[in-house]
């Protein structure tokens, strides 16, 4: 096995083993794996060992990668902070974008999503533990900003995602991803009809897991350390 085969297969197992720990379905969690700051090499030995989905933060970094991994059946998601000027970027190259956190990013990716693509599949960053320097809408906003979202053409709200800052334990991340967890319920119970709780990453997919998540985001753990802290 390659490096990444077998890191891949290992996170694989913790996300299994959290699964299970938490009585859900086999396959209620999706991995998605950050290649972010790895060559397109990276992707394509994940893709070998079975992986399909991948995140990226950096627009212009993923759409090079993007573009030079055309020939596989590959989904990308944006998982950055989305500057005005780099909408048109993201519209055009991604399926997914999980960090929508205002209203005139998300109005920008739906005008510019290109006709002969599906909808780009959306998820509403929340700020849940009140990081003021954060991105991410705050709680108390986060329901107005989903329905506007919602009612987007070329796009279709799938979720919520959030980023908290690394907790000192178990029990304090699962008390941050249950806030996220709680939104999630009370927006599907106002009907938006959410499939998807993306959170948890290489530190703390297991707490994630134990709170709900969906989706996690798995960098490190699968491709190794990045030379930049981010
Ligand atoms: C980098 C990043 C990840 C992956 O982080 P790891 O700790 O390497 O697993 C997940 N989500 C977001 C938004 C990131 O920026």
């Amino acid at each position: 096995m390659t490096t990444i085969e077998s890191q891949l297969d290992a996170v694989r197992r913790r996300i299994h083993a959290a699964t299970q720990a938490a009585g859900r379905p086999e396959d209620a969690v999706t991995l998605l794996a950050v290649s972010k700051t790895f060559a397109a090499d990276a992707v394509q030995a994940a893709f070998a060992a079975g992986q399909t989905d991948f995140g990226e933060n950096y627009i212009q970094e993923a759409v090079d990668k993007i573009t030079q991994l055309r020939h596989l059946p590959l989904v990308w998601h944006c998982i950055g902070p989305i500057q005005s000027n780099k909408t048109r970027l993201v519209a055009e190259h991604f399926d997914w974008v999980h960090t929508v956190d205002r209203l005139k990013i998300a109005q920008r990716l739906s005008e510019q999503r290109p006709a002969h693509l599906p909808p780009l599949q959306v998820c509403i960053q929340v700020n849940v533990d009140g990081g003021a320097t954060k991105s991410g809408v705050a709680p108390d906003a986060a329901l107005a900003l989903a329905q506007t979202v919602a009612s987007l053409p070329h796009m279709r709200l799938r979720g919520l995602m959030c980023i908290p800052e690394p907790a000192a334990d178990f029990v304090a991340a699962c008390a941050v991803f249950t806030r996220a967890r709680d939104l999630f319920d009370a927006f599907n119970v106002a009907g938006l009809a959410l499939d998807t709780l993306s959170m948890g990453m290489s530190a703390d997919l297991e707490a994630a897991i134990a709170s709900g998540s969906t989706l996690v985001r798995v960098g490190s753990a699968i491709f190794g350390r990045r030379a930049s802290p981010d």
